[in-house]
């Protein structure tokens, strides 16, 4: 048919394997095996696509470019999905059962006033807020549910501080699956509880943290009719991995010196790492993009064991420590990264010190003012995103992101995710306690240097115009 898309090279990538990441152990398993972690030692997977350097890269480069990111009237989920236009490098024959909802094709925004705030030239704000959901979740779970489909699932089930459970219960819906969430009751927004209710999901609030929720999904995954498609699920790594590959087209293909994302459970920076990993194998790039993940400082595991890396560990990420010390009740008002036991910890670790980044964690109000700085931008995002933007600000302070350097923060989350937490930044309510012992005391206010209360004005014109002046 004129205008389709040439068929996928059977010489390219497809479809894969799943592999230990353990590389004493090694094992490999078909994609069709529905198990999440290896079956030999329980560490976890990633998949193979057979990505390696005798696929010719500059061939499909090509391909993805004379292929429209969304072409007008086209169902073809190749010509409409930011996820599967990139067909080539992921694990799915060409005539899988694409699940979509139009994700991806996400927009890349300069963001001239948080540059400066960050003491930057120049700043990116990648939106990942601006998929069909509302969150970064959506790519991962294009390709997750498809793949839930193919394996004869029933039931998808997950995990989630909010996003991940709005984003199941949309694609788990959309490819006619039962959608069972677990949620930390009383700890997710009411905005992203609303979308999973609306999606028709069976919710479950479970007294207990996201980590408790994630040991009963694990639990569950065990029955043979139920999808597991929490992060640890490698499929949603593919789907996320995609980002890479659209920063680039967008970036037309000049690499950024920094890419820097939120980290709570490490599925996204594990996914981008994978994905421009496997440009640099392709030869589009010739080198990683120092990928630097930003947590909050009461949900940072990662950050602490970074920051106790020695030269030796930092090296090339060949010595990774085996354990990681969870925290036990972590605090942060930004809901989406509020984990303390991340799941993919060791292959994002690996991944941010192959590529020469770090990993950080900035305050509550540190936080709160870089996303009311993101909002000046016009662009707004959750709380989470915003830990990007401190991070930033953060490390050029520190030396290890330059004012001319080409940076990118990744936002996950849209700005409506959560709005109970802007209205009460502005009016000067937002308050937290940091310490877990404390939280059942008295809060902390947190005071924003960008603080824009609505302010009460008489109903007559005179009145509005002394307001508009006095706000001059
Ligand atoms: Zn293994």
């Amino acid at each position: 048919m004129p205008g389709s898309p040439a068929p996928a090279d059977k010489s390219t990538a497809q479809p894969g394997v799943q592999r230990c990441i353990n590389s004493s152990c090694g094992a490999t398993f078909g994609l069709r095996e529905r198990i999440y972690v290896c079956a030999r030692c329980g560490e976890t997977l990633e998949i193979d696509c057979g990505v390696n350097a005798r696929v010719d890269g500059r061939a499909l480069r090509d391909q993805w470019a004379s292929r429209p990111a969304r072409r007008a009237g086209s169902k073809a989920p190749r010509e409409t999905s930011g996820v599967w236009r990139y067909l080539e490098l992921l694990p799915f024959e060409p005539d899988a059962p694409f699940i979509t909802l139009f994700e991806g094709n996400t927009p890349l925004f300069d963001a001239p006033r948080s540059a400066e705030y960050c003491g930057l030239r120049a700043l990116r704000l990648k939106h990942q807020g601006y998929n069909p959901t509302g969150s970064f979740k959506d790519t991962g779970m294009a390709a997750a549910m498809t793949q839930a489909v193919i394996s004869g699932a029933r039931t998808a089930v997950c995990a989630s501080t909010g996003n991940t459970a709005a984003s199941l219960a949309a694609y788990a819906a959309r490819a006619g699956l039962r959608a069972a969430i677990l949620l930390p009751r009383g700890q997710v927004s009411s905005s992203k509880l609303a979308q999973s209710l609306d999606y028709g999901a069976l919710v479950l609030e479970i007294e207990g943290n996201f980590d408790a929720c994630m040991r009963l999904v694990q639990q569950i995954g065990d029955e043979p009719s139920v999808y597991v498609a929490n992060s640890i699920n490698p499929f949603r790594v593919e789907g996320q991995k995609t980002v890479a590959f659209e920063i680039m087209e967008q970036c037309n293909w000049c690499l950024p010196d920094h890419i820097v994302v939120p980290g709570g459970n490490m599925g996204n920076s594990t996914a981008l790492g994978k994905g421009f990993q496997e440009l640099l194998v392709l030869g589009l790039i010739d080198c990683l993009p120092k990928l630097s993940v930003i947590q909050a400082e009461g949900a940072a595991p990662l950050a602490r064991l970074f920051a106790n890396l020695d030269g030796k560990g930092r090296g090339r990420g060949e010595h990774l420590p085996e354990k990681l010390d969870p925290v036990e009740n972590p605090q942060t008002l930004a809901s989406a990264i509020k984990i303390g036991a991340p799941i993919s910890w060791k292959k994002s670790l690996s991944t941010v010190l192959r590529s020469g980044g770090q990993v950080i964690s900035v305050s509550e109000h540190e936080i709160a003012d870089a996303k009311a700085m993101i909002g000046r931008d016009s662009i707004g995002c959750e709380p989470a995103s915003a830990t990007t933007v401190a991070g930033v600000r953060k490390l050029v302070a520190a030396g290890q992101i330059h004012r001319d350097d080409g940076v990118i923060a990744v936002l996950t989350g849209h700005a409506l995710k959560d709005p109970d937490y802007m209205i009460r930044y502005h009016d000067g309510t937002l308050s937290f306690a940091l310490d877990a012992k404390e939280a059942s005391g008295p809060l902390r206010p947190l005071g924003g240097a960008f603080r824009n209360a609505p302010r009460r004005v008489a109903a007559n014109k005179a009145d509005i115009l002394s307001s508009l002046e006095r706000r001059q």
